[in-house]
């Protein structure tokens, strides 16, 4: 499996870019960065998209990607997965014929370029010799994350964003995790918001590693704040844990 970070920002400044992961070329979870990091060819090859939750910082991307593989007329197709509240968000907020057009129905009904599919904890799909799993975190809105496990039952996991939670580290205990990638949105002095928000922080992220069965090789951190990214890295290096690494926009994980 091959992870392309297009972006792991917790917002946007020059260089730092909000969430996407792109997976063998195909596969995207998150897609808050798309059209500015891959040409024409590179968009039209993603079929699948995971979306953890509805915020703008992880569907940012969706609308320039549809538009441009739509005028691209190759046939290019792709599927929106996530749990039935973001979908019926997008349905209701974005592609709604007012904000962007519905892409459901172009450039017809029949061979639309996006589909919608609903994911269930419980239910993984199978994708292209990968399995994905899905479960609820503890956002401030409807949130999953996944496990996409592939034939010989290795294991990536992702949070998206999420406060302290419980059920990924069930799902995690019952896989071979090699890899998570897990927020960190801001520092321990801003504890109040980060609950508040449904965010962690780095001690935050010390009591989540405590509840986890077994240890992933590497923990990746991922939607850093970026006016606070310095200290939030000083904070992260303080738990000790070699494991841990910050991603940075661009980076190739090999898993
Ligand atoms: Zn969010
Ligand atoms: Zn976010």
């Amino acid at each position: 499996m091959r992870i392309r970070v297009l972006g792991s920002s917790g917002s946007e400044v020059p260089g730092h870019n909000p969430p996407a992961f792109l997976v063998d070329n195909f596969l995207l979870l998150d897609a808050g960065t798309v059209s500015l990091s891959l040409d024409r060819e590179a968009q039209c090859q993603i079929t699948h998209i995971f979306l953890t939750h509805a915020h703008f910082d992880h569907i940012k991307a969706i609308p320039f990607l549809l538009d441009n593989i739509v005028s691209s007329d190759q046939g290019c197709q792709l599927t929106i997965f996530s749990g039935k509240e973001v979908i019926e968000d997008l349905k209701r907020n974005i592609f709604n014929d007012r904000i962007w057009p519905d892409f459901t129905a172009l450039p017809n009904s029949l061979h639309p370029v996006m589909r919608f599919q609903e994911v269930s904890p419980g239910e993984p799909v199978a994708v292209r010799g990968y399995r994905v799993h899905s479960t609820t975190v503890d956002h401030s809105v409807p949130a999953y994350g996944y496990l996409i496990e592939n034939s010989s039952k290795l294991a990536v996991a992702y949070t998206g964003d999420t406060g302290p939670t419980e059920r990924i580290w069930r799902l995690m205990g019952e896989h071979r995790v090699k890899a998570l990638i897990i927020e960190v949105s801001f520092p321990d002095e801003m504890l109040e918001l980060a609950l508040a928000s449904g965010h962690l922080t780095p001690s935050l992220l010390a009591a989540e590693i405590q509840k986890m069965r077994a240890l992933p090789e590497k923990i990746y951190i991922t939607h850093l704040k970026p006016f606070y990214r310095d200290v939030i890295i000083d904070q992260l290096a303080k738990l000790n844990r070699p494991c841990l690494e910050v991603l940075v926009d661009g980076m190739v994980l090999s898993i």
